[in-house]
């Protein structure tokens, strides 16, 4: 369905790598370089067919001229050329840099690029100051950017919900297609989701119920179970008529009546927290436990209770396939990580295929040490989720292969 690197003549040619270089980073120091290591399939796939390789990536959000210098993807090339000169048989790699994001210069330095050298372009939101051109898709820059290659590659799974002109733009002018992390965060997907083993079961926690409400009613359909924690669990748990203090709630009341229909229409597959640790409005010191009908006004709902994380255990236990997305509580404040951690564990220790989503929920996995005890991550953060409410990226829409028009001869 899509284009694949594998089926494109690439030999010898210029191709544009779309990755996503954008690592968490403290003082400019990479504190997860995880995004970088795994562009390398990619990358050597295209020095071993002797492509000149330009990469394109986005750094942060840049909004103000002080943006410009915290952003550089300057120690992200320098992590790069490391890791690659570090893989047996790409010792020689040369990485170069380019400071300029549009410029004859940048044209002269791929100009003189060889094959098998990788050009790493600056920053591609630098093109966000003071206007707005990588993130509105501008196709003056997209245009530019094409005519600096022969064939684009979009190895950035998790900017493909986004129609920048790096993701979205480029391909309207140049061949395009998918790389080898792009087609294993879709297989994971397809696989894991879309056709998962049976029992399936889904926990569902974090922040805003208005992010997640596309995802629960795509997988209701498809899982056994729908686990509910975090701040996702409140709204259901209001919607019931029951008191969340002053809890994280949905305010918007058209949400809170889908919701109400979703709990009539699925009552066998959702399951709702039965008690909490909360916090509490007026002392921020004061952590207890209560099960939730013991919820008062001023009380806050920050994470799951014992007798919760027990009955999820054992739903756990008897699942073949575990989707997990959100946290289950307040997992940055260590009085509210309990639920996360023990569902994390009850997770590792049992045989479950178990796929993490999410950009909090796959931080807390690593936060815990189960990176190594599960079947996948996505690393697609919010594009992830998109993906499998919407069956498709923008992004990723336009590297589509075109199915070829027959027309019928009146003769
Ligand atoms: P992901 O990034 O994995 O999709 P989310 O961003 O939806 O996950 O959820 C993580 C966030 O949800 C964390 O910041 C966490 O503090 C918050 N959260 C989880 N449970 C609660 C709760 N009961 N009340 C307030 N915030 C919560
Ligand atoms: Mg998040």
């Amino acid at each position: 369905m899509f284009n694949k690197l594998q089926d494109m003549d690439i030999r010898g040619k210029k191709i544009i790598l779309r990755c996503d270089f954008n690592v968490p980073m403290k003082d400019g120091e990479i504190l997860d370089d995880t995004k970088i290591k795994e562009s390398l399939e990619t990358i050597k796939y295209l020095i071993d067919n002797n492509c000149k390789i330009i990469i394109l990536s986005h750094f942060g959000k840049i909004k103000t001229k002080s943006d410009l210098k915290r952003y550089t993807l300057v120690p992200i090339a320098k992590r790069l050329l490391k890791l690659i000169t570090h893989e047996p048989d790409y010792e020689q790699t040369h990485v170069v840099f380019s400071n300029h994001t549009r410029s004859t210069a940048l044209k002269d330095k791929i100009d003189s690029l060889r094959p098998q050298e990788i050009l790493v372009v600056e920053n591609t939101r630098f093109e966000d100051y003071p206007s707005k051109y990588e993130s509105n898709c501008d196709l003056e820059l997209a245009k530019f950017w094409a005519s600096l290659g022969d064939i684009y590659v979009n190895d950035a799974f998790a900017s493909s919900h986004r129609k920048h002109a790096s993701t979205y733009g480029i391909p309207q002018f140049i061949p395009g297609c998918i790389g080898f992390l792009v087609q294993d965060e879709l297989e994971a997907m397809d696989k894991y989701i879309l056709h998962p083993e049976k029992p399936f079961s889904v926990i569902m926690g974090g922040a805003k119920l208005e992010d997640k409400i596309k995802i629960i009613k795509k997988l209701l359909p498809v899982c056994d179970n729908l686990l509910l924690t975090g701040g996702i669990a409140n709204s259901f748990l209001k919607a019931l008529n029951l008191n969340v203090g002053f809890s994280l709630v949905t305010k918007n009341a058209d949400l809170i009546k889908e919701i109400q229909e979703l709990l009539l229409q699925y009552k066998e597959k959702i399951v709702l927290p039965f008690d909490a640790v909360v916090g509490s409005s007026y002392d921020k010191n004061y952590a207890a436990h209560k099960r939730i009908d013991e919820i008062s006004n001023d009380d806050i709902i920050l994470d799951l209770g014992n007798t919760t994380i027990k009955k999820y255990t054992n739903i756990i236990s008897k699942s073949k396939t575990v989707f997990v997305n959100g946290t289950a509580g307040k997992y940055e404040d260590a009085r509210f990580a309990n639920g996360t951690k023990m569902l994390l564990k009850a997770l590792a220790d049992s045989p479950t295929k178990v796929i993490v989503g999410g950009g909090d929920s796959v931080s807390a996995v690593k936060n815990f040490n189960h990176q190594d005890d599960f079947e996948y991550l996505f690393t697609g953060g919010g594009a992830s989720l998109e993906y499998i409410a919407n069956n498709t990226l923008p992004a990723l829409e336009i590297l589509k292969k075109k199915e070829e028009n027959y027309e019928v001869l009146d003769i």
